[in-house]
């Protein structure tokens, strides 16, 4: 029987089987039940063949979510394979919430923090530098709990399915608040580029969208948290506030986005982009994205424009974010404050694989890391040169599963596994 392909339908799955687990002990059966090649999947949303394996996949998504709340420790633990945007609605029912969320609350909590997958702000580290613990299930099919300051944490919270299957992840959320969402159109790049960390600064989250070859960034979304500095006016930098309450994005219908035009709501009604009840995003697309300093931002994005005028026609938008520097070894923010470059392109697999080493080479004077669910072109070597920890990654999942069962091609590709 077919396992489908991604949610973009970006790889068809090769794996022999799929195994859709309903409890923990399903999942132990089903890594112990085999010698062979076993990896976990998600919601699919990555656009590669990341989580694919020569033989099992297992997805813990219907494994039920059991929410629980540890208020003393202000965390939350819940079944991997919940989606973030239903995890979100429990918490909010209970008055708690999270720091952050994606762009889209459809992906599950285990596949998004296993690739170190972002929202925005400068203050705000990326979802899984939220992590406080997991329970997983090892090569051996036990199950073993880990927590924030055990040796060798950093290395697995951004785990790229490498060392088991999570199956409880332990997230820190904090007490509810509101944010109010406004758009601005005519944002000059002189002023972006000019101070580019006071413009991704100037809310709790802010997002650029861009096309490269415009003469202005084409919508500038920030996202402030009620009671945190000041209200948005409606002129900043000379662009000017968009009035409609539901401002369109693309061709991405206003009504399958959260709601905009300054109106306060619950955080996890505008943090994400795109509505937990509507189609994400357009469907019909490839993504690629790449972390550079944020110091280097403005010389980064000028290199990019660049190639601004071949980029634009393969191109529905690029979106510019920031994620604060964090300690995971694979994060894409490790070490540094970061400007995350993405690009939502049109479904044309060779534009796609034609521009992207161009791109890598405009930045790789900067040091650009690929975000590991994403499209990209870059070799075992590059990433080993811009990935400061992945030798000590790779150590622990050898020591963690020396036949490497959990890995595949993918890893082995870009030197994750050897
Ligand atoms: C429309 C759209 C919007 C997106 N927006 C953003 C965004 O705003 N920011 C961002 O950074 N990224 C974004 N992404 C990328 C996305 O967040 C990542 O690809 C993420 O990994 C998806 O999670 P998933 O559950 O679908 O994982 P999958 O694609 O199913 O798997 C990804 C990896 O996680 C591993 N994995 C999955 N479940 C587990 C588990 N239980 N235990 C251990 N490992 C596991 C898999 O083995 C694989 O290596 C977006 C993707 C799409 C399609």
């Amino acid at each position: 029987m077919s396992i489908g392909a991604t949610w973009a339908g970006t790889h068809t799955f090769g794996a022999a089987e799929l195994i859709e687990a309903r409890s923990v002990e399903e999942v132990q059966d089903a890594v112990a039940g085999t010698d062979g090649p076993v990896r976990a999947l998600g919601t699919r949303h990555s656009f590669t063949d990341l989580a694919d394996s020569a033989g099992r996949l297992v997805t813990v998504t219907g494994i039920p979510a059991e929410p629980r709340i540890d208020e003393a420790a202000r965390a939350v633990t819940v079944g991997a394979g919940t989606r973030y945007g239903e995890l979100a609605v429990w918490l909010e029912s209970q008055g708690w919430a999270l720091h952050n969320m994606g762009s889209l609350p459809h992906i599950s909590v285990g596949g998004a923090v296993a690739t170190g997958t972002h929202g925005s702000g400068v203050r705000n580290g990326c979802l899984s530098d939220a992590v406080a613990g997991l329970t997983y299930v090892n090569v051996a099919g036990e199950v073993i709990e880990t927590r924030r300051g055990d040796e060798g944490f950093e290395g697995l919270v951004v785990g790229l399915g490498a060392y088991g299957i999570a199956v409880r992840v332990t997230l820190d959320i904090q007490p509810t608040y509101l944010v109010r969402q406004d758009v601005y159109r005519g944002l000059s790049w002189d002023a972006a580029l000019g101070d580019l960390p006071a413009i991704m600064g100037a809310g709790y989250s802010v997002s650029l969208f861009t096309m490269w070859d415009e003469p202005t960034i084409q919508q500038a979304w920030r996202k402030t948290r009620i009671g945190l500095g000041e209200d948005p006016q409606e002129r900043w930098l000379g662009a000017r506030v968009e009035t409609a309450a539901e401002a369109g994005l693309v061709d991405v219908p206003p009504a399958n986005l959260t709601v905009k035009g300054g109106v306060p709501g619950p955080w996890l009604e505008r943090l994400p982009h795109f509505r937990l009840d509507s189609t994400p995003s357009n469907g019909d697309e490839i993504q690629t994205e790449y972390f550079v300093a944020l110091a280097d931002g403005p010389d980064a994005l000028s290199a990019v424009r660049e190639l601004g005028a071949e980029i634009a026609p393969h191109l529905l938008v690029s979106e510019l974010r920031t994620v604060a520097a964090d300690a995971l070894w694979l994060s894409g923010a490790y070490g540094r404050d970061t400007l995350a470059i993405h690009f939502t392109w049109r479904n044309s697999p060779e534009a796609v694989a034609a521009l992207t080493p161009r791109i890598e080479a405009a930045l790789a004077p900067f040091g650009a890391r690929p975000h590991w669910g994403k499209v990209h072109s870059m070799t075992a070597d590059a990433v080993a040169s811009v990935t400061p920890r992945l030798a000590d990654a790779r150590a622990q999942f050898e020591a963690l599963d020396p036949a490497g069962r959990f890995a595949n091609d993918h890893l082995r590709r870009l030197g994750v596994r050897l």
